[in-house]
């Protein structure tokens, strides 16, 4: 047939029956969402789902710009960061000059790129995986950082963002948000100030709630402007009308979260301490997840071992990761259960 489309799709982690496994390999959160949830939707109204939802999510923007400090026409709402973030690359790069985002990061955005014919250039990361900004040339279409970066669990601080903002005024920087409850600090409070400056988050990780499918992003009333010019070109109701009342009810229960996501910190500390003395190598996580090195056991092999074991982490089959394995960090009973057969395998007893 004619016409039909080549591409190479995202590849995620693999969706498996979680009640029969320890499933730590996309970093979905440890605990449940929100209690209240069970009465937003023993309460919901039938005729909110008879007609369509709400084109920009008014309630939840509001909820959303309280949270942050600003007025609702810097946050637009969309079917998961996926979502927001795809719109973002479609809004902000109809550039000539390449986009730039490391070699090592978030695997969708080389997607993107392709997909939505966005021209593009990697920058390696050094063998810390850190940025070295000096590097970026001085004619780029735009860049993208996630914050912390996935896998590797880095941060960048918020001096090197400002000053990547005011050397690219004209250039959007659209920095991914996705862990922001793990880590101390955001950026969101400077959109302010830069225009050209574009956070995206997402309730799938740090509000426990990936099977909802709800993300946003912020930044200025002109950002948003095109951006929701786009979303209203293809899906206007990206968010359904139950989706918008459960966020809500998440982003307002903010102490249950502070609650939560503080035993998750937690348990990182205890489980990276407890890999260190199993003679693995971990980088300092400011995520929900850890990245790991052996010097003696082949990621692949613990990858392999630990999945006959009804544990599922993630290997990524790539040349600068292919040492590596990066755990989501679940319930401390489950990281108890991790190490326990981690200890074996790297002494060899099984
Ligand atoms: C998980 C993740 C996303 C996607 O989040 P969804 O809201 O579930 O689509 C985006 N960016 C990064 C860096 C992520 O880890």
């Amino acid at each position: 047939m004619e016409g039909l489309r080549k591409i190479q799709p995202y590849i995620p982690g693999e969706q498996v029956d979680y009640q029969r496994v320890i499933k730590l390999n996309t970093n979905e959160h440890a605990y449940l969402p929100s209690p209240k949830i069970k009465e937003t939707l023993a309460t919901f109204d039938l005729a909110k789902l008879q007609r369509y939802s709400s084109v920009d999510n008014q309630a939840l923007c509001r909820v959303i710009a309280q949270n942050e400090g600003l007025e609702d026409e810097w946050i637009t709402t969309a079917n998961g960061s996926d979502d927001i973030l795809a719109l973002a690359f479609q809004s902000f790069f109809q550039t000539k000059a390449p986009i730039i985002f490391p070699d090592i990061t978030y695997g969708f955005y080389p997607v993107w790129c392709e997909l939505y014919q966005i021209p593009y250039q990697l920058l390696p990361l050094d063998d810390q995986f850190q940025w070295d900004f000096t590097k970026i040339p001085q004619a780029i279409g735009g860049l993208v950082l996630t914050n912390p970066n996935a896998p590797t669990g880095k941060t960048v601080s918020k001096q090197a963002i400002i000053d990547l903002l005011e050397r690219f005024p004209e250039q959007v920087i659209i920095v991914d948000e996705a862990y922001q409850a793990f880590n101390e600090e955001s950026v969101a409070p400077l959109v302010s100030k830069y225009p050209n400056l574009y956070v995206t988050r997402t309730l799938s990780k740090d509000h426990a709630l990936a099977g909802l499918r709800v993300g946003y992003g912020i930044g200025s009333p002109r950002l948003t402007q095109v951006i929701k010019a786009v979303k209203n070109s293809y899906n206007p109701y990206a968010v359904d009308a139950l989706a918008e009342a459960v966020a809500i009810t998440a982003l307002e229960d903010r102490a249950y979260y502070q609650k939560v996501n503080q035993q998750i910190l937690h348990t990182r500390s205890w489980f990276s301490e407890q890999l260190t003395q199993l003679g693995f190598n971990t980088l300092e996580s400011h995520t929900n997840f850890v990245l790991t090195t052996h010097p003696s056991h082949k990621a692949n092999i613990l990858y392999q071992q630990l999945k006959e074991h009804a544990i599922y982490v993630r290997y990524f089959d790539t040349p600068r990761l292919k040492d590596y394995l990066r755990i989501s960090i679940g319930t401390q009973q489950e990281m108890e259960q991790v190490t326990t057969l981690l200890r074996k395998l790297t002494q060899k007893e099984i």
